[in-house]
């Protein structure tokens, strides 16, 4: 009687480890299952192919045209200049977000690097002309941005094969320690009266934004709400920016893949 008692508990330990053994190979396979980037294939082709994409980038640089041309230029003690991002403000960095998708590939910092040398990025809907404009009215352009540092090269080439002004190291400020621009800004407002600020990215306009969740990245939007088409320019940017990674993601990296999938879930606000 003993011996089957024995044999019985055996079975039930063995049962035990398989079902614990199968849960965790299929917890593992819908980890390795859950797409990467998938889930900004439709960001991605509406900025390539939405009409509207290029209509509200016609429609933002229209609100700078107007800005610029209606500027009082009395007793000014500094030169007028417009700080400007480049990524997803200046010019369209699209293509590598499509080859995240189609490769199912996370950031990476060499894959960047790789698409930036190739200097193949266009100007945004109506960039070029609007520019352009600016140089001849004499404001002067500053590019900053948080392409790394050791993408100066060509980036400003890629600049110049756009004709835009101002393409140099002078005038391009590229992330040397920190994301956070308002050093880079400062520096910019020692010496210029600065106009306009440009960007896809809140955290392009004021460090009120750095490093901020969600809720307080739109408190913070909602106080400052007559700055925008005013001094503060604003670009869609729906394939990637601090709205994910600080906002939707709260800042943290370390999520997996599907803990990601389902705090996309989560933040979904339905009817029913
Ligand atoms: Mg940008």
């Amino acid at each position: 009687m003993k011996k089957i008692y024995t044999i019985f508990n055996f079975l039930i330990v063995l049962c035990i480890v398989f079902t614990s053994c199968n849960q965790q190979k299929s917890e593992k396979d819908t980890e390795s299952q859950t797409p990467i980037k998938e889930h900004t294939e439709l960001a991605v082709i509406w900025q390539q192919n939405a009409a509207e994409y290029r209509a509200l980038s016609y429609q933002a640089f229209n609100v700078a045209t107007q800005k610029v041309k209606n500027l009082k230029r009395t007793k000014l003690s500094k030169p007028l200049a417009i700080i400007t991002d480049l990524d997803e403000t200046v010019i369209d960095n699209s293509p590598y977000s499509a080859m995240q998708i189609k490769q199912d590939l996370d950031f990476d910092k060499d894959d960047w690097i790789e698409w930036g040398k190739l200097k193949q990025a266009k100007g945004l809907p109506g960039a070029v002309r609007f520019f352009n404009l600016a140089d001849s009215l004499g404001i002067e352009v500053f590019y900053i941005s948080n392409r790394y540092q050791d993408q100066l090269t060509e980036t400003i080439e890629n600049l110049k094969l756009l004709n835009l002004p101002n393409a140099d190291s002078a005038h391009v400020f590229l992330k040397t320690t920190t994301s956070e621009k308002q050093a880079r800004r400062n520096k910019v407002l020692e010496d210029y009266q600065v106009v306009l600020y440009m960007g896809d990215n809140l955290s392009d306009f004021s460090s009120v934004f750095d490093n901020q969740n969600s809720k307080s990245r739109n408190e913070s939007v909602d106080k400052m709400s007559t700055e925008f088409g005013d001094q503060f320019i604003v670009f869609p940017n729906p394939m990637y920016g601090d709205w994910e990674s600080k906002g939707l993601y709260e800042n943290k990296r370390d999520w997996s893949d599907k803990e990601k999938d389902s705090l996309r879930n989560l933040k979904l606000t339905s009817y029913k």
